[in-house]
């Protein structure tokens, strides 16, 4: 994920500038279009409020290795950040190269209606258990506790109980 994305500064284009294509207005690079952008920037804020992360990182690398350590802890709140990222760099991707290849344009709130469709849809694959912290963030963020695997059932004691009295 280290700046492995071809954006139009690390690589030639053939006759693309080296033009933000999501603002038009400045060189595209890494640091740029996921963290500095004017178009990205109502999308990362809705981001980083979910996930409670506030920082003011502009580097896209700092804020890689930031993250690969802050959110290392296999926890609901970081596995939620996880995907919330995760959605948020792909549709911003997409948006980014619909634009170049396809010559079509979909606006700030519309990504953004994409990336909260493929949180919840990633959520609905049941990965999530049900546990009272998932609740909570699944209420605030205003997503069907329906999302959640139940939780795990207590070991069966009656089969012990019943060899231990043989
Ligand atoms: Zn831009």
């Amino acid at each position: 994920m280290l700046a492995r994305l071809p954006t139009l500064d690390s690589r030639s284009m053939g006759n693309h500038p080296n033009i933000c294509p999501l603002c038009m207005s400045h060189p595209e690079s890494h640091d740029h279009i996921f963290l500095n952008c004017c178009f990205t920037s109502l999308i990362w804020r809705f981001i980083k409020d979910r996930c409670q992360f506030y920082t003011s990182i502009t580097n896209w690398e700092e804020l890689i290795q930031y993250i690969s350590v802050r959110w290392k802890a296999k926890s609901v709140p970081n596995l939620l950040r996880k995907v919330c990222f995760s959605a948020m760099m792909y549709h911003t991707w997409e948006e980014r190269n619909k634009r170049i290849f396809k010559k079509k344009k979909s606006s700030q709130k519309v990504v953004l209606a994409r990336i909260c469709s493929t949180i919840t849809t990633i959520l609905m694959l049941g990965f999530l258990q049900d546990c009272s912290t998932a609740r909570k963030i699944l209420s605030e963020w205003n997503l069907s506790l329906s999302c959640c695997r139940p939780p795990p059932r207590p070991p069966d004691t009656t089969n012990r109980r019943l060899n231990a009295g043989a």
